[in-house]
């Protein structure tokens, strides 16, 4: 990453690219210096790559997922939408913005948003859900089998019992809360 910076300068888009990567290998052992890192990527980025890149998308994603994990709900959300509309123009992206919704849905609910949590999963449809386990967060093609919801909540979907009771543990457990008309 240093060398990058010095032989490329700190505004080069290769030198955001690895400060990127960096800060990606950071984010569990130091999230905070991860989160900083991404914001200064994320400048670089707006002003050399333009707010409707792949790339910009990536990290207004990767920011968002560090500012859900602190609890910065508000925040979180709207790197989150950035990243979501970026993705959602392209077709090739499907699988991000799958991811991106995913991220989105765990804001939602963790806000207490059980609805719009469900409706922003679904919002390109069943067949575009993916498995909220996100080790797997694999497609129902890609499962082999359709994906099922959360009895309890109905605003998540899994491809199966122990992608569900991971899931559980890790997260879920504490943002579920039964939902009345949920299929
Ligand atoms: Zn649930
Ligand atoms: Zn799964």
């Amino acid at each position: 990453m240093e060398r990058d910076e010095r032989t490329l300068g700190p505004r080069h888009p290769a030198t955001a690219m690895s400060k990127h990567n960096y800060a990606e290998a950071l984010s569990d052992s130091n999230p905070q210096e991860a989160e900083r890192l991404h914001r200064e990527v994320l400048a670089v980025k707006l002003a050399t790559l333009g707010a409707s890149s792949v790339s910009t998308g990536t990290t207004y994603n990767s920011l968002g997922r560090l500012l859900k994990q602190r609890g910065a709900l508000e925040e979180a959300e709207t790197m989150l939408r950035a990243a979501l509309q970026i993705r959602e123009a392209r077709p090739a992206e499907s699988h991000d913005a799958a991811i991106t919704r995913d991220e989105l849905g765990c804001v939602l609910q963790a806000a207490g948003r059980t609805a719009e949590a469900r409706e922003m999963r679904l919002r390109r449809g069943r067949d575009s859900l993916i498995c909220s386990n996100p080790p797997c967060s694999k497609s129902a093609r890609q499962a082999g089998a359709p994906l099922k919801a959360c009895a309890r909540c109905g605003a998540v979907w899994y491809c199966g019992r122990d992608c569900q009771h991971a899931d559980w543990a890790a997260s879920h457990k504490r943002v579920c809360t039964a939902q009345a008309g949920a299929d």
